[in-house]
């Protein structure tokens, strides 16, 4: 089946639900048994691995809905929900770090990863080291006899860099390292991690995969051999999603094929557009064949989704203000992956302790929503208009 029919089919169970169309919202905390002989059936069959239902916490029908629909879209055993995407990349590490553990991770990360690593891991005496995204073999250089997670985010986070994920995969595996990624840009639709190599791999379904700005969730999905550390791990910290913040996300998920299209196809048009303005240095986007990522975005992914980058000719941050206040398609704000477009400004330089990133041409970072190109267009030429004015 393609991806398009999996996202219809997928956790879905109508036949099982008197044809309702969409996994029920179960609510629940306490299971009530009928008997003695039950209760104990349902925990054994629970400690032998097997899905029922037998306590709030660990999940319920409304759960499993989404859980299998990443999984069908994605590869991988299993998947466990977490109440945000970041609590899926701080569980996905603290389920396969220790004391004394070494961990790689890319200075691309997504920031607040980057936080805590540098805080919640090192607290708890894990040895950090941020490697180059463009490192691709070098990263053997970096694998000590007490490294055991290499995590990786393609494309990296406000910088777009592309790593060579085979290729780092091998060479982690060479030395039995459990292998991460951080899979939100993509979503599961344009990145199949598991056919990279990648052992546990991560969404932020906050972004694409809700993709109305409107619910906090995360995914980690793992092969059958990373899947014990995993649920036990997610199981020891409590971790669990609201039931109406499930039932949005595994809704949310059955027309990510139409919108992830749009995303690309709008994101593609403007980045091209914004690539030839007088006012833009250059534009951070895999799909466009000058990335120096490109020829691996072309080999390893399946389409680009709708953010990217673009670094402007020096210009002062008033004019900048210019720019991007007045905006009236344009949102300032964050957490991407709903249908309607973003800007906001960044700065590497302030976070990055691998690689040097030098921000004279200031990075702008854009999320394409699902408005029409001629209107965000109109839009971004009445800003450069205004940008040149007050410069
Ligand atoms: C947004 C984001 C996260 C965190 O997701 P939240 O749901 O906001 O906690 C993690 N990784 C990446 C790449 C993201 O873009």
């Amino acid at each position: 089946m393609r991806d398009e029919t999996k996202l219809v089919t997928a956790g879905r169970d109508p036949e099982g639900n008197f044809g309702v169309v969409n996994a029920p919202v179960y609510h629940a905390s306490t299971i009530l048994y009928p008997s003695l002989e039950a209760l104990q059936k349902t925990h054994a069959a629970r400690a032998a691995g097997e899905r029922v239902v037998s306590y709030g916490r660990k999940g319920t029908p409304t759960t499993w809905s989404l859980e299998d629909a990443i999984t069908a879209l994605e590869g991988g055993y299993r998947c466990q929900v977490f109440p945000s995407g970041l609590a899926a990349c701080s569980n996905a590490m603290m389920a396969f770090l220790k004391t004394g553990d070494h961990l790689l991770i890319t200075d691309s990360v997504y920031g607040p990863s980057r936080s805590f690593c540098d805080t919640v891991l090192r607290r708890f005496g894990v040895e950090v080291t941020y490697y180059d995204p463009l490192i691709g073999a070098g990263i053997a250089d970096l694998i000590q006899p007490n490294t055991t997670v290499l995590y990786v985010e393609a494309p990296g986070s406000q910088t777009f860099e592309m790593q060579d994920i085979p290729t780092l995969t091998e060479v982690a595996h060479g030395k039995g390292l459990v292998v991460m990624m951080d899979n939100t840009w993509a979503s599961p639709l344009f990145c199949k991690p598991f056919d990279l190599g990648v052992d546990v791999s991560i969404q932020a379904g906050t972004k694409y995969v809700v993709g109305h700005s409107d619910v906090m969730i995360g995914t980690v999905t793992a092969t059958k051999e990373c899947w014990p550390a995993l649920e036990a791990s997610a199981g020891a910290f409590g971790q669990t999603a609201g039931p109406d913040d499930v039932y949005l996300a595994q809704r949310g998920i059955r027309t990510l094929s139409v919108r992830l299209k749009q995303h690309m196809e709008s994101g593609i048009a403007i980045a091209e557009w914004l690539k030839g303005r007088p006012e833009v240095h250059s534009v951070l986007h895999p799909a466009l064949p000058d990335h120096p990522g490109h020829d691996i975005w072309k080999r390893d992914f399946l389409g680009a989704s709708g953010l990217f980058s673009l670094r402007l000719n020096a210009v002062s941050k008033d004019a900048i203000a210019a720019f991007i206040d007045d905006l009236e398609l344009f949102g300032m704000g964050y957490s991407w992956g709903g249908y309607e477009s973003l800007v906001v400004l960044a700065d590497p330089t302030s976070y990055r302790t691998a690689t040097h990133w030098d921000n004279t041409n200031p990075l702008l970072r854009f999320h394409i929503g699902l408005e029409a190109v001629d209107d965000l267009i109109g839009d971004l030429s009445a800003g450069f208009d205004r940008l040149n004015t007050a410069k």
